[in-house]
């Protein structure tokens, strides 16, 4: 971290926290917080217009360069800056669409209501990904009204579209190079605890071709469905349990699971065709081809146990590795020990979720998921974040923003 040789940096990490800690207002979190979950970004369709331009308001005002990329008019994505060039680049990363409400009777809450209870914030998106945005957010502009002396570059970048894969997102900003950090944090629901990466994915389709018959003569045909259900059976009972051994110490086992089911033409014709999706979640040092390689031979062997059927496997365009930043890199330390300081996990943590942290990490650039929240509530009825979890994230951010990026005595 820089030291200037202009002026001197004579101030401590320490002052530099606790002028910054200062700014933080927990009625400004809450209100800001609020005032996000009620604008309705649902993806899709996935118009953010309103919630990044809600974003950029206060940043602007507080002085930040704003910028914004986009390759569609209704998913505008913010990158406000501030702080040297000639520095470390520090990017805090997380997304303002959120998930459609599913059936409204299943809410006991105004989906877009921001209701508080029991200090919970109730809505789509309170959690995901809005408390990361709100929490970022509200970080930086502590760092900025601090006024505490910058040694690098703080970007905050809010993107538009994460919940339909990221295309308009993030891929739209790294393809662009709008931003090239040393360090990114992406902001999920890791219950503030320190993903040092993300599990991979090796999304395959099954596909068993056999032959169609009468369904009453089914000795003349070949049944894709049967030569499928062989075929899960022998994942079941061959696959399933060996993924489990192959663990990691940050992140859950490896695992494998059949998501969807096709088959069958009618009620009384011989099915010739049958297809399965196979779910199928990496830790690092797996490669998604080998996954693809080990599903295949172990579906061929199954299919033997039914004559005339045959099986095709195809992996996703999305398959991809895990990813996994080094424990002593300083983007990973920083942020232990902002949670450290704040009493907080100080125990790295692997992320079992797909983040946009892979398009960042994928290319290059040193990526950790932090953020408030509970992956097990995202994307369900009564989503809700507690204030408590929000009001710790924004002071993490705002500790790690000034220890990887602040000017201070070393
Ligand atoms: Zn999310």
């Amino acid at each position: 971290m820089g030291q200037n040789p202009d002026h001197a940096n004579s101030r401590t990490l320490l002052e530099l926290e606790e002028a910054v800690l200062a700014r933080i207002d927990q009625d400004e979190v809450v209100a800001f917080h609020r005032g996000l979950v009620q604008i309705p970004s649902v993806n899709p369709p996935g118009d953010c217009r309103d919630a990044i331009a809600y974003v950029e308001k206060p940043l602007r005002e507080a002085g930040f360069e704003i910028q914004i990329v986009q390759d569609l008019e209704t998913m505008p994505n913010l990158l406000a800056s501030t702080g040297p060039s000639n520095g470390k680049v520090l990017c805090v990363n997380a997304h303002v669409d959120v998930v459609p409400t599913g059936e409204r009777e299943a809410w006991s809450h105004d989906p877009f209501g921001a209701e508080i209870e029991n200090g919970r914030i109730y809505g789509r998106g309170a959690g995901d990904d809005k408390a990361s945005v709100t929490a970022q957010v509200l970080a930086a502009l502590a760092v900025k009204r601090s006024g505490v002396p910058l040694a690098g570059r703080l970007v905050v970048n809010e993107v538009s579209d994460e919940e339909t894969a990221g295309v308009h997102g993030v891929q739209v900003v790294v393809g662009q190079r709008a931003v090239e950090p040393d360090w990114v944090i992406v902001g999920e629901q890791t219950l503030n605890r320190v993903c040092v990466g993300e599990k991979g994915s090796a999304p395959t389709t099954i596909t068993v071709q056999g032959r169609t018959a009468h369904g009453a003569l089914p000795w003349e045909g070949a049944n894709a469905i049967e030569g499928m259900a062989e075929v899960i059976v022998a994942l079941r009972r061959e696959l399933w349990p060996e993924l489990t051994q192959r663990t990691h110490r940050f992140f859950h086992p490896s695992s494998g699971s059949v998501n969807m089911f096709a088959g069958g033409v009618k009620a009384n014709v011989v099915p010739d065709k049958a297809e399965i999706y196979v779910d199928r979640r990496l830790v690092p040092g797996e490669d998604p081809q080998d996954a693809l390689h080990e599903i295949r031979s172990i579906a061929e062997r199954a299919l033997q146990k039914v004559p005339g059927t045959s099986v095709e496997v195809f992996l996703s365009e999305w398959a991809g590795a895990a990813t996994e930043a080094a424990v002593d890199d300083p983007l990973v330390q920083g942020m232990l020990g902002a949670n450290e300081r704040l009493g907080l996990s100080a125990e790295p943590a692997g992320f079992s979720m797909a983040t946009d942290g892979r398009y960042f990490a994928r290319a290059g650039y040193s990526t950790i998921i932090y953020g408030p929240g509970d992956p097990g509530l995202a994307h369900k009825p009564d989503e809700w974040v507690g204030i408590d979890e929000i009001m710790d994230a924004v002071r993490a951010y705002a500790v790690t923003m000034v220890r990887l990026i602040g000017d201070y005595e070393k």
